[in-house]
């Protein structure tokens, strides 16, 4: 953010203002177990700048969680919706603990206890959502909490909730749908061929929609990993056996006509893209080096190191920037929000439609500056959004 207020010529002041969160909330929440004993859990919440709008986005319930990565993510989800053109601000928040621990009764109260204890919260102000950690059943557990406690019903007061209790389509498949249109868009950016070659590390809810999406679009995905491993095949895999291989094993693993690889080694393959769509970090100083791809999609968030980009744009590869790649899901998030205000709700194709058209929005404002500005793809996007943020802190006389 530094580096994209330096380039953007931001004042110091704003610069400062920017650099923390306008409001952190810190709580404990003692829940009686089961088995009758108490046990006291510590949560947190962010709000990061809500200049644009109120604040949304994820609740982590996660063993090792603290304030300093609550604060961090709060921060790239106020440049996320600012990048995406969503009138919103950054939020974050979480319990630290470890869900696979409690029973199911014991997570329903301590979700309950996280949403009466927040001190301030609802479609105007804060809406939290799902991360990691956290799924539909926890967001519907948060919301019949939320309207209990303000005597009506309010379902844009969360997001990524069920279709049951007013969710939006498309919630699932947003991130990888919106980074499938965007790869599409890059191809033409770059002059790469429709239908040339792509790895994969990662097949879960993301990896597992992009990869489809390419394959039906003619692309050739040639390698795609999971957490055990990754898979080979210069002539293609077919992607839509290889999901019925998953479903039956749980794994990418060993699927036929496939020569077995490493993680590391599916990053350095041969391939015109590559996707990284797992972890954060993964694309580093150490394998940068050998690093075949010309674009990289970021959709994980996060996996690429500052080192290991300064390799890349020294070799003249393309990033395209997480913030950027896999805004699909805080784009849908927004539109979950205007249904719920709007009691109007819309079908797959019209939320897809829409989704297409804000994102691809947003990748050709980046490409633009960067171009203007010789700037990556990364420092354009955030540069975009501390100027359009800067811009709406000073209309309303906060520097
Ligand atoms: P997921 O848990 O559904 O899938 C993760 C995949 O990565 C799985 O295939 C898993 O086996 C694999 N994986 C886990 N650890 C790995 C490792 N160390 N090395 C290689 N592979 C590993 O998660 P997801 O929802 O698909 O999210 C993937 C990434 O995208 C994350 O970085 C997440 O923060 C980011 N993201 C997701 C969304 C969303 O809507 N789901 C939105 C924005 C960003």
């Amino acid at each position: 953010m530094n580096k994209a207020c330096d380039i953007a010529g931001i004042e110091p002041v704003v610069v400062q203002y920017l650099s923390q969160p306008k409001r952190v909330f810190e709580f404990t929440i003692p829940l009686r177990m089961d088995n009758g004993e108490v046990k006291i859990f510590n949560a947190f919440r962010v709000h990061y700048n809500d200049a644009l709008g109120q604040v949304k986005d994820g609740t982590r319930f996660v063993p090792n969680l603290d304030l300093d990565t609550v604060k961090a993510l709060g921060l790239w989800m106020t440049v996320k919706h600012a990048v995406a053109g969503i009138p919103a601000g950054g939020g974050k928040g979480g319990i630290r603990v470890d869900p696979s621990r409690l029973s199911r009764l014991e997570l329903e109260r301590l979700t309950r206890a996280f949403i009466r204890k927040l001190p301030l919260k609802g479609a105007w102000v804060d809406i939290p959502g799902a991360d990691i950690g956290t799924n539909a059943q926890t967001m519907a557990w948060m919301l019949d909490e939320y309207e209990e406690i303000v005597g009506y019903h309010s379902p844009a007061a969360i997001n990524d909730k069920p279709s049951e209790v007013n969710g939006t389509a498309g919630s699932k498949e947003a991130t990888g749908t919106g980074a499938f249109y965007l790869t599409i868009e890059a191809v033409k950016d770059l002059g790469l061929e429709n239908g040339c070659s792509v790895a994969i590390q990662g097949f879960g809810t993301v990896g597992r929609m992009i990869a489809r999406l390419l394959y039906n679009e003619g692309f050739k995905i040639v390698a795609v990993s999971d957490i055990l491993g990754g898979i080979l095949n210069q002539s293609g895999i077919n992607i839509e056996k290889l999901e019925s291989h998953m479903d039956l094993t749980g794994s990418v693993i060993d699927f036929l006509g496939t020569t077995s690889i490493s993680n590391d080694q599916l990053l350095e393959t041969e391939c015109e893209i590559l996707i990284p769509a797992a972890v954060e970090s993964v694309i580093n100083s150490k394998n940068a080096h050998n690093i075949k791809a010309k674009l990289i999609m970021e959709c994980a968030n996060g996996p690429t190191t500052p080192e290991g980009e300064k390799i890349l744009e020294a070799k003249g590869v393309t990033i395209i920037p997480d913030v950027v790649t896999n805004c699909g899901s805080a784009i849908v998030c927004s539109f979950e929000r205007t249904q719920g205000l709007t009691d109007d709700y819309w079908d797959l194709e019209t939320v897809f439609k829409r989704l297409n058209e804000r994102i691809v929005k947003a990748y050709w404002q980046t490409a633009e500056t960067a171009k203007q500005k010789n700037i990556s793809y990364r420092n354009a996007a955030w540069v975009n959004a501390v100027i359009k943020i800067t811009k709406t802190m000073k209309i309303r006389g906060w520097v």
